[in-house]
């Protein structure tokens, strides 16, 4: 029985924390590889830093090293603090080379974000190592998790990532070392780090899990489990005992942060079955996510809000009967990589929804289509998606009608609707200000009471 089990930045956040996790994977049976995310709020400062080229490097270094060792003093004494402060100290000359690299450097933000995850990661080992266990840090480059894909959000090649990984971590297991693995980043064909978006550690697991042929991927959170609503907006939301990946894949993708958005797909493959668990109460069940449709009465099991999109309204006299034109569109914004959340056509508009912070770039790349095709440009910016799962929702009768309505007693108004796209979700668009009523109405309704 092989489990991957990551462990995101709360749950490694501190030296209390980081004990808790060790415990954990201790008592965990059979093979387990672990992959960790950075410690809460570093990923954070290492964007900042990206973003801020007048900070002074030497100050954010300190206060890089300063964070690590605090909670690293908290935990080692004696020689395993000596064995930690050596290996520690070359991480760190490591840290200053990609902070004060060439900021011109597309892969400049990958190396510096990532940096997070190899200290992280170095602690739970030594944790671990105090501990009796054989463990081993060992980075994405060493473990072999190959990316390819544009600077900050890259995606895993899986079929390379599992000979590396077979090479490089299998051997481990079987000598009953567990490998702590950094989470979210991998190696472009370069040998350049590259990140795979914030949040980006689940996505890093399920590809270790997808690579080594795992039994189990366990994500260990800060909540209970995967929810009938994010739990910040709905203190009442409702722990999910069970869900299938489809209704995963559609919450993640479309707001619901406990899950990085294509954390499914490497798991799904493979029939990996997966558990969202609490790191801070080891004992509750969790959530289970696999691939068995189970049917439950409740209308609605979870609601997700994808926020600060834009739609952006195309017109253009009878496009509808111009399918060419459509495609041309799609292929234009497709050379900059957007992602369109949704599309929807009437006689003479296509409509799309992209996060308001790729509406400029799409409209530079929309004002290069050839002439006088298109008539006008409109953008909607401040909008937000949401995305409401069930149980064969579409094949109930009436259910959109009731779900609507719940949004008209939110004082909502729907700005774009997506039924049918999948047979799990119904996603429409509100404004940002509603998404909070939304939400709320919808769960007061359709979950909270039908439980
Ligand atoms: P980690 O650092 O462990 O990866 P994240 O902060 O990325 O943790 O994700 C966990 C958080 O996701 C929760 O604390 C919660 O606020 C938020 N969240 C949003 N939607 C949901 C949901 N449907 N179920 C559970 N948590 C959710
Ligand atoms: N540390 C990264 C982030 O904050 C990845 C992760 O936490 O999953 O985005
Ligand atoms: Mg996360």
């Amino acid at each position: 029985m092989i489990t991957v089990m990551k462990f995101g930045g709360t749950s490694v956040g501190s030296a209390e924390a980081l004990k808790r996790v060790a415990n954990i994977i201790a008592q965990k049976e059979g093979e387990k590889v672990v992959v960790v995310s950075a410690m809460s709020g570093i990923t954070n400062f290492l964007v900042n830093v990206a973003e801020n080229p007048q900070l002074n490097l030497d100050t954010v270094v300190d206060q890089f090293a300063e964070k690590h060792l605090m909670t690293a003093a908290q935990l080692f004494e004696g020689d395993t603090y000596e064995e930690f402060r050596t290996e520690f100290d070359s991480r760190l000359e490591k840290f200053k080379k990609a902070v004060s690299a060439d900021r011109n450097d597309p892969y400049y933000v990958d190396a510096l974000t990532s940096q997070g995850e190899r200290f992280s990661s170095l602690m739970l080992a030594y944790v671990l190592r105090d501990m009796g266990e054989k463990s081993v840090a060992i980075t994405s480059e060493d473990a072999g998790i190959y990316a390819v894909g544009a600077p900050t959000s890259g995606s895993a090649d899986l079929l390379i990532t599992a000979s590396g990984m077979t090479m490089k971590v299998k051997p481990l297991l079987a000598m009953g070392v567990i490998p702590i693995v950094t989470g979210f980043y991998g190696i472009n064909s370069e040998g350049r780090p590259l990140t795979f978006g914030r949040g980006g550690s689940d996505y890093s697991a399920a590809v270790v899990a997808n690579a080594i042929d795992a039994d189990m991927l366990e994500i260990w959170t800060d909540v209970d489990g995967f929810m009938s609503a994010d739990p910040r907006i709905i203190p009442d939301a409702i722990k999910i005992d069970e869900m299938n990946f489809g209704e995963a894949a559609e919450l993640a993708y479309f707001g619901a942060k406990v899950l990085h958005p294509r954390t499914i797909e490497p798991v799904r493959l493979k029939h990996i079955p997966l558990k969202v668990k609490n790191s801070f109460k080891p004992d509750e069940p969790g959530t289970l996510i696999h691939h068995l449709r189970k049917s439950k009465n409740a209308l609605l099991k979870s609601v997700a809000a994808k926020t600060d999109l834009s739609i952006i309204t195309i017109s253009s006299a009878e496009i509808a009967y111009r399918p060419a034109m459509v495609a041309r569109i799609i292929d234009k914004i497709a050379e900059i990589n957007v992602i369109i959340y949704s599309i929807s056509t009437s006689l003479s508009t296509v409509a799309f929804l992209v996060h308001n912070n790729d509406v400029k770039l799409t409209l530079r790349q929309l004002n290069g289509l050839s002439g006088g095709d298109i008539e006008r440009i409109d953008v909607k910016n401040n909008v937000a998606l949401i995305c409401a799962v069930g149980d064969n929702l579409l094949d109930k009768c009436g259910v959109s009608g009731d779900i609507f309505s719940a949004v008209k007693d939110a004082e909502a108004n729907v700005e774009m609707i997506s039924e049918g796209a999948s047979d799990v979700s119904l996603n429409f668009v509100v404004p940002m200000s509603k998404v909070v009523d939304v939400v709320r109405t919808l769960h007061e309704k359709y979950i909270g009471e039908a439980e």
